[in-house]
């Protein structure tokens, strides 16, 4: 922030004022999405290791990536919250600032400087942002700003324990019941692990962000005309109304892991009943 190049009193000048356009907060959003990005491959490198070596969960490790995502969405809440009270406070500081008599003489002047004075007394704009900081701390609304919308990082850690005994296990993220409780409540039923186009077990999964239905890569995009098509169509699961495009979906994470577990567990079963097998001999 400059703020050096501001008056500390209001009225601003109106010279000065343009100068408000100039106070902005350095913009590191950038790179704390960077740095989730980076959260988010480490844990797919944990979990492609752990199903290689059909090992149990590194509950240490995971632990400590969601210590370090939480950690991230709340200097991303943080940098949020400055820089909406930057924006509101310089408003603020604008609006106040229109309502001074404009200052013609130097006697004026020292008149305006002195509390007693003035409207409400002469106040930085460095004070307009620590009255509207303390009252944007206790919002709620910008105090649950996510990083990533989604922030897939945090579901693929909150659901793992779940599909990594049971890949099929239907999940349910239940944030509107029950905040503070587990927020993952587990149904009966089971998730099919293949794809409704092509029948088969899914390769690639891919979800729609309209209505959150899972496709094999291969299946959606030969449903929709070829890889460069943008056609609507239907979207192929029975029963949803909504049109959808190639450019609606993106890879279901929560599905490859539930594929890749179940690949897992098949794998570990075979070599068990191969070992079984031997033991009988
Ligand atoms: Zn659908």
């Amino acid at each position: 922030m400059s703020l050096d190049t501001l008056p500390k009193n209001l009225p601003i000048h109106p010279k000065a004022a343009r100068y408000l356009h100039d106070v902005t907060l350095n913009d590191y959003s950038k790179y704390l999405k960077q740095c989730q990005t980076e959260l988010n491959s480490t844990l797919n490198q944990i979990i492609d290791t752990t199903l290689f070596l059909d090992d149990d969960l590194p509950s240490a490790l995971l632990q400590s990536l969601e210590d370090a995502n939480n950690n991230l969405q709340d200097q991303y809440c943080q940098w949020k919250i400055s820089q909406n009270t930057l924006q509101e406070a310089k408003n603020q500081y604008r609006n106040d600032s229109d309502k001074y008599e404009r200052i013609t003489e130097l006697a004026d002047w020292q008149n305006y400087v002195n509390p007693k004075n003035t409207l409400k007394g002469p106040k930085s704009l460095l004070d307009y942002y620590k009255e509207t900081l303390d009252k944007n701390q206790s919002s709620t609304t910008l105090s649950t700003t996510k990083l990533d919308e989604k922030d897939k990082t945090a579901t693929l850690l909150k659901i793992l324990p779940q599909v990594w005994k049971d890949p099929t296990a239907v999940i349910r993220d239940d944030k509107s019941t029950n905040e503070e409780e587990d927020d993952i409540k587990i149904e009966g039923g089971s998730i099919e692990l293949i794809c409704p186009i092509t029948c088969k077990p899914f390769e690639i999964p891919m979800i729609s962000k309209k209505c959150g239905h899972t496709f094999d890569k291969q299946g959606i995009i030969t449903y929709l005309g070829g890889p460069h098509s943008r056609a609507s169509k239907d979207c192929p699961q029975t029963g949803c109304s909504k049109s959808v495009s190639i450019s609606d979906f993106e890879i279901d994470e929560v599905m490859k892991l539930r594929c890749q577990i179940a690949m897992s567990l098949k794998r570990k079963q075979k070599t068990n009943s191969d070992s079984n097998s031997i033991d009988i001999i």
